[in-house]
């Protein structure tokens, strides 16, 4: 049986140039396809990914020292914390963040350090990740000389926050100044929604020597369960990575990552048009983020607006609904129970991305996926037809 919401996946096929590429590659009567490849990645592949991300960067990438292809973005993140933070070095986290990234760190013995984004009270009517900043004073407090990287999820998950340019130069120079290097996850860059625009920090001046950049296949081409990413930097610190890879996993899928690198060069000359699969994914999946920001207004919860992503991160103080105050589990992890269990709707509580001591900061907050097909998004239509 098909579980509809397995964890990250997407209601989208991949494009046919991957899928065709890929059913020609295993048919090819060619035995090299079947065999390991390349350790630190399939030769097709990185030389995709050079050319590909060197047009966005506009710089020129060596497919061999530069990029290590991975077990998909999750990989390359387990590597990067592994091959780099020492026990007792300490990491900035920017709450919310993504899940794994404190669990990682704590594995290899580094000390996590919590800076929550935080609202602005703007006065409009709605709200949009874009008001979610850091104060820069609070920043620079966080960096001292223990401090060894910070991670940067922009797009954000779950907020869908595109950080603008002066927001990236604030965060480069303050790791310019402390000498501190940038695990910068951008799987969902393709993810964003006009106007908005995403900016590589490592595309900042003097951010390339300091930055592991990490992507994921999965998102670029709605194939999560492909579980191809990668990491892109200097061959310094690539190769603390490619360490750590070596004597783990040595090598990826060979016939995924070929498939995956011609689906690449078909792209690469398209990057920038409308009909580039990276422009097609957030135009199609952009009037999904409209109509659940609608309904899920229609009963009184309040979106924000996301930039990126397909998550959006919803209030729900303003319902009627009975929550245990006294309870010890905060409000968030109770709506989502009720929320599946009175109206049978996943969320997810967004204190889940914060660390224990700033949960409250989320307490009336869930996050909603809208990546689904019209008709799930017609169930949520009846659902709240009927609240
Ligand atoms: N980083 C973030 C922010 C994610 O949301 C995800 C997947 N949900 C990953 C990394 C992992 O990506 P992959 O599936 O390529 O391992």
């Amino acid at each position: 049986m098909m579980l509809p919401f397995f964890r990250g996946s997407l209601i989208f096929l991949p494009p046919n140039s991957v899928t065709d590429a890929l059913a020609k590659v295993v048919s090819a009567n060619n035995h090299a396809f079947h065999q390991y490849t390349r350790g630190f990645g399939h030769p097709r592949l990185v030389r995709a990914l050079a050319d590909t991300y060197g047009k966005v960067m506009d710089r020129s990438i060596n497919p061999n020292t530069e990029i290590l292809v991975s077990v998909g973005a999750y990989g390359a993140l387990f590597y990067a914390v592994q091959g780099l933070i020492n026990p007792g070095d300490e990491a900035i986290l920017i709450e919310p963040y993504f899940d794994c990234y404190e669990p990682m760190l704590k594995v290899a013995g580094g000390v996590p350090v919590y800076i929550p984004l935080k609202p602005e009270v703007t006065g409009k009517k709605t709200r949009s990740s874009a008001d979610w900043k850091l104060d820069p004073d609070e920043l620079a407090s966080k960096f001292n000389e223990k401090t060894k990287v910070i991670f940067l999820n922009n797009p954000n998950n779950p907020l869908g926050k595109v950080y603008s340019r002066s927001e990236l130069e604030m965060i480069a120079e303050l790791c310019k100044k402390h000498d501190v290097v940038v695990f910068a996850d951008e799987v969902y860059e393709w993810l964003v929604y006009e106007p908005s625009k995403h900016i590589k920090i490592a595309t900042l001046p003097g951010m390339w020597e300091r930055t592991i950049t990490i992507g994921s296949g999965g998102k670029m081409f709605s194939a999560t369960g492909w579980k191809i990413g990668w990491a892109i930097g200097p061959p310094y610190l690539i190769s603390c990575l490619q360490t750590m890879h070596q004597n783990s996993n040595y090598t990826i899928s060979t016939p995924l990552q070929e498939a995956m690198a011609m689906g690449m060069e078909h792209e690469l000359p398209l990057i920038g048009k409308k009909e580039c699969y990276y422009s097609v994914l957030p135009a199609q999946i952009r009037p999904k983020r409209d109509r659940i920001i609608k309904l899920l207004s229609e009963v009184g919860m309040i979106a924000t607006v996301p930039d990126g992503t397909y998550f959006v991160v919803a209030d729900f103080s303003n319902l009627d609904v009975k929550l245990d105050e006294t309870s010890s589990e905060p409000k968030d992890y109770q709506f989502t129970k009720w929320l599946i269990s009175h109206k049978k709707l996943a969320a997810i509580p967004v204190g889940a991305f914060y660390s224990p001591g700033n949960k409250h900061l989320a307490e009336n907050l869930v996050r909603f996926t809208y990546i689904k097909e019209d008709s799930t998004l017609d169930k949520l239509e009846t659902i709240i037809k009927n609240w």
